[in-house]
């Protein structure tokens, strides 16, 4: 059997700091309602902490999981503002995401840190959804994969390969999250099977998303790639007929 067929496919969407308890309540439900042409893909939604509970509920009936955006490294105390594993295991997230570009290039997350935070996420029992992909000067240098590579590196080295068991790995190129530049299918492909090979004996099993200006009109030329698994939507995400057309281009 060909080994891309004995992975699911999965189709996360990161809301970063976009809604309001109506327009979510407004998104979850425009979901929902156009599930059922789905078929064969899993999905989850990454909304802000503060509305987790608000979509935890609105997906309660739902084949549809939750996700975080991110999540600290330590467990509880004295970390204000900060959201534990363990919390969001309450609240009923599955996913977390770990290493966003956002988070390394705007909040100052170094690899080491994204690395705990991943460590965090599989003790709390959550499925870290690992960030990795090249700024576009190192794209322009030649060092796309070196530099996935090394980002990939940090966290096999802190968890060992075998963790990758309960983990996804998401390739966004920085040019192209949130530009409407979308990864060629050939550099897309290129970046896949390097990540995959990383993995070592953990590759031909583990989910690897790319992400970075997925829309209805691109989906389906992404996803007829054979390292492709699926997608991490940023923009789609917030809009209820863009995600639901994705999923099914991913089905
Ligand atoms: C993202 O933020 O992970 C992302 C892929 O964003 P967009 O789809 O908007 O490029």
């Amino acid at each position: 059997m060909n080994e891309s067929k004995t992975r699911r496919r999965l189709v996360v969407g990161n809301w970063k700091m976009n809604g309001n308890l109506a327009t979510n309540a407004e998104l979850l439900d425009g979901i929902t309602a156009q599930w059922q042409g789905v078929d064969g893909v899993d999905a989850a939604l990454c909304p802000p902490f503060v509305y987790l509970s608000q979509a935890a509920h609105a997906l309660k009936n739902s084949v549809i999981e939750l996700g975080a955006q991110s999540v600290n490294e330590h467990d509880a105390g004295a970390f204000t503002g900060e959201i534990s594993g363990a919390m969001l295991d309450d609240l009923g997230c599955r996913y977390v995401i770990v290493g966003h570009n956002e988070r390394r290039r705007l909040e100052g997350e170094t690899e080491a840190r994204v690395a705990d935070k991943f460590h965090a996420a599989l003790q709390a029992g959550l499925i870290p959804i690992l960030c990795v992909g090249e700024s576009e000067q190192e794209r322009d240098a030649g060092q796309a994969l070196e530099t996935i590579g090394r980002q990939l590196g940090v966290v096999i080295e802190r968890v060992g390969l075998q963790a990758f068991e309960n983990a996804v790995v998401a390739y966004e190129p920085v040019w192209a999250v949130g530009t409407g530049k979308v990864a060629s299918p050939e550099q897309a492909e290129e970046v896949h099977r390097f990540i995959r090979a990383e993995l070592g004996k953990l590759g031909p099993q583990t989910q690897i998303l790319y992400g970075g200006s997925v829309k209805p009109g691109n989906a389906e030329q992404l996803f007829a790639l054979p390292d492709i698994d699926g997608a991490l939507l940023g923009g789609a995400s917030l809009n209820a007929d863009d995600f639901v057309a994705i999923c099914k281009a991913a089905g």
